[in-house]
């Protein structure tokens, strides 16, 4: 496997008529970050600070916090990485952190979590929102809200990073150099609030773990239902197409960072619907570069445009014809 990783790592992500894709990777402990170096990963679009949080057996102090992100952040070099405050509660939860209202929810993946847990315990997210500032300090950063369902929750959450800003500020404390703020679009109603929610916005990462889940009602994690559904079928595929040009004409860089960009198929679908930033498990990183590079961009558009017009009746099957003829 080394040896692999070695021979994709130089692989420049350009498709056939030029077009730079930005490959990115998913990681969430701080050992994941050697993977950036190994797989030649243009940053890291996902990193889920929650994993933190879920092997301590108390609330990670803030301290360590800012020191685990600072050593992301010094092991990414120039690269980018994306820091997502905190996914917890649903079914991530913590012993430390209890709900009020006491003993366990009928559906955790739509309950009591992520932004929702973070905007009520304030402490929480002001932590999280000192302790990134302070790594980040001289540097760029990159911050994303999890599970936003309306704009007013990125304000919310923001505004505590604001909050924290100006104290800093105040105290004379070495700044970011910059701050990028974006939304995770997981929740299904929030695409039908891009036009007021992206003019706040530096980037999109469309989450299709749990986008899908709650497009179809299909938990994500049972197996009885992982046939159910098809990440390539036409109302996911239509549903990203209306989300990509929905934004279109705002300056924001619109990512996914959920399984589905790993995959072979499900990645040729994105990037014809429109997706030119990926965020994937690091094995995936060297496949979707060497597949990038067969791809002729605007050929693949055209298809989807006539597959999300008059869908075939297979989806999947129609993309690997299509991939086929043309030896990918
Ligand atoms: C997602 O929901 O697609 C996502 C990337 O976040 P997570 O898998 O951590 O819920
Ligand atoms: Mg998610």
């Amino acid at each position: 496997r080394q040896a692999t990783y070695a021979a994709m790592r130089e692989v420049e992500p350009r498709t056939l008529d030029g077009t730079r894709i930005m490959v990115m990777m998913n990681a969430g402990l701080r050992d994941d970050v050697a993977m950036l170096n190994l797989t030649g990963a243009d940053g890291i679009g996902l990193y889920r600070t929650e994993f933190q949080f879920l092997v301590s057996a108390t609330l990670p102090a803030r301290e360590r916090q800012t020191r685990l992100y600072r050593e992301v952040l010094e092991a990414a070099g120039n690269r980018p990485v994306v820091f997502r405050t905190v996914d917890i509660g649903g079914d991530k939860a913590l012993p430390y952190l209890t709900h009020d209202d006491g003993d366990g929810e009928e559906n955790p993946a739509m309950g009591w979590r992520a932004l929702r847990v973070a905007l009520e315990r304030e402490g929480l997210l002001k932590a999280q929102a000192r302790a990134l500032l302070e790594a980040a300090a001289g540097r760029t950063l990159n911050v994303m809200f999890p599970m936003v369902s309306e704009p007013w929750e990125f304000d919310a959450a923001k505004a505590v990073f604001d909050h924290q800003l100006e104290f800093l500020r105040k105290q004379k404390r070495m700044l970011p150099e910059a701050i990028r703020y974006g939304a995770m679009l997981e929740v299904p109603a929030l695409a039908e609030v891009l036009d007021i929610l992206a003019p706040k916005l530096s980037f999109l990462s469309i989450g299709t773990n749990d986008l899908t889940q709650f497009l179809f009602a299909a938990d994500r994690a049972n197996p009885k239902l992982a046939e159910r559904y098809d990440w390539v079928s036409p109302s996911i595929l239509r549903f990203l197409r209306r989300v990509v040009t929905g934004v279109e004409g705002h300056p924001i860089d619109v990512t996914v960072c959920g399984e589905m960009g790993g995959r072979r198929l499900e990645a040729l679908a994105l990037l014809g619907l429109g997706i030119r930033r990926l965020s994937i498990t690091p094995v995936s990183v060297g496949p979707l570069k060497e597949l990038v590079r067969q791809v002729n961009l605007p050929e693949l558009s055209e298809a989807m445009a006539g597959w999300l017009a008059r869908p075939p009746a297979n989806m999947r099957v129609a993309l690997a014809e299509w991939a086929a003829a043309r030896g990918i």
